[in-house]
């Protein structure tokens, strides 16, 4: 059993493609088999018992672990700079089990509002019914962040950038901030992918991302990591065993397959969301783009400190306030397909308000930052001047 000696002296491509691979495959197979099987068979009893007091490393049940899964956790691992990895049906069985895994009752979460509305939502509304209590912050309030901890804080959580305003966090005092209180840190990089962000490297303790996004890329399927240390992760693989929140064999094969091609994807995908945004800050029909890679943006110089990309979603809100007006871009572009989600192939296009806030209150938006007139775009594969000269004749409808 050897796999290519992948280092982080190697590049993105090279840790994408090879890491966590067999040299050597069944039926010398270049690329790896699917393992559909339920459950993995012993040649008798002694094999068992030397399995169990030896902990060699087999399969044994299939919600315990598939060699496909191993060989993803262990390239996601590469390439995130973790000791390990643990692979979930989505991102959020990912954060769920975290946080369960985690957390007892009167313990205490601290997390920066700009968060994915779901992680939001189950600390508040679930973990709460197990006497977890939960602190929002206003994103980028270290001050706030540092007062709101007190003897029973377990954790600290942000996104970096965060959805959809693409505020950039500063990682290196988010994670401080944790160490000086002995307060264990994650950070959501979903938007940020190991191509452009490594937390690990920055103090933090765990790194999550929602793999259905760029990971994954294609827009096929659904899968969530998260990494950190061997010990850390340990009570997190345990739980998971008991809750089953894992992926069926072909969904991993998808992933690994979309892996291959990670990084230059991501290539393209910085290269498109750069383009587009500064395209949009120029266009005078529009009054603000949220795009970390633009000067204007409040979070500029960090995501130029932490950064290596700003990825391929962008927000943007029109100079007309009417809801309807970005109504009309979206039901006006030609490429780009409505609907939620971001980092596939496929460009894809939608207004908060009306997809993830149409049952809020203006004054819940107006909490959490959501302009009627935002319009949110994640740039997909295609050719950033085609995307631009659709959303140019689709702002010209207004
Ligand atoms: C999509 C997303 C999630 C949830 O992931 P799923 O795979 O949809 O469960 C969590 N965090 C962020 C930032 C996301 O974009």
């Amino acid at each position: 059993m050897s796999t290519l000696p992948i280092s982080t002296a190697h590049g993105p491509s090279t840790q994408a493609i090879h890491a966590g691979e067999q040299r050597s495959k069944p039926c010398h197979s270049l690329t790896d088999p699917i393992y559909c099987s339920a459950t993995f068979t012993f040649q008798n009893t002694q094999e068992i018992i030397d399995y169990l007091e030896n902990e060699v490393p087999r399969e044994e049940y299939a919600r315990l672990g598939n060699p496909s899964e191993k060989t993803v956790e262990a390239k996601l691992a590469e390439l995130e700079g973790a000791e390990a990895g643990l692979l979930f049906c989505t991102g959020m069985a990912a954060m769920t089990s975290f946080l369960l895994a985690k957390l007892s009752a009167g313990d205490e979460v601290v997390f920066f509002d700009e968060c994915y509305h779901h992680s939001r939502e189950f600390c508040l509304e679930h973990l709460s019914r197990f006497g977890v209590k939960s602190t929002q912050i206003k994103t980028g309030d270290y001050e706030g962040m540092e007062a709101a901890i007190t003897p029973n804080t377990r954790l600290l959580i942000s996104e970096a950038p965060t959805n959809p305003h693409l505020s950039m966090i500063d990682v290196e005092r988010f994670a401080e901030i944790g160490k000086r209180h002995g307060v264990d840190t994650l950070v959501d990089a979903t938007l940020a992918t190991p191509f452009n962000l490594r937390p690990l490297a920055f103090g933090v303790d765990y790194v999550l991302h929602s793999a259905t996004k760029y990971l994954a890329g294609h827009n096929d399927l659904l899968a969530g990591v998260i990494l950190g240390s061997q010990e850390k992760m340990a009570p997190i693989r345990k739980l998971r065993n008991v809750m089953g929140g894992v992926n069926a064999p072909h969904n991993i094969y998808l992933l690994q397959r979309g892996l291959k091609t990670f990084a230059l994807r991501m290539k393209q995908h910085n290269a498109t969301g750069q383009a587009v945004a500064e395209f949009l800050d120029a266009h005078p029909k529009v009054q603000r783009v949220y795009y970390p890679g633009l000067p204007s943006h409040p979070s500029y110089d960090l995501a130029k400190r932490y950064l290596n990309g700003y990825g391929g979603l962008l927000s943007f809100t029109l100079v007309d306030p009417d809801w309807r007006a970005a109504a009309k871009v979206i039901d006006s572009v030609r490429i780009p397909h409505i609907g939620p989600s971001l980092g596939g192939a496929e460009s894809l296009i939608e207004q908060p308000y009306i997809l993830s806030f149409y049952k809020n209150t203006p004054e819940e938006r107006a909490a959490v930052g959501i302009p009627d007139n935002m319009v949110r775009l994640a740039c997909g594969l295609e050719e950033a001047e085609d995307l631009i000269q659709d959303l140019e004749q689709a702002l010209e409808q207004l």
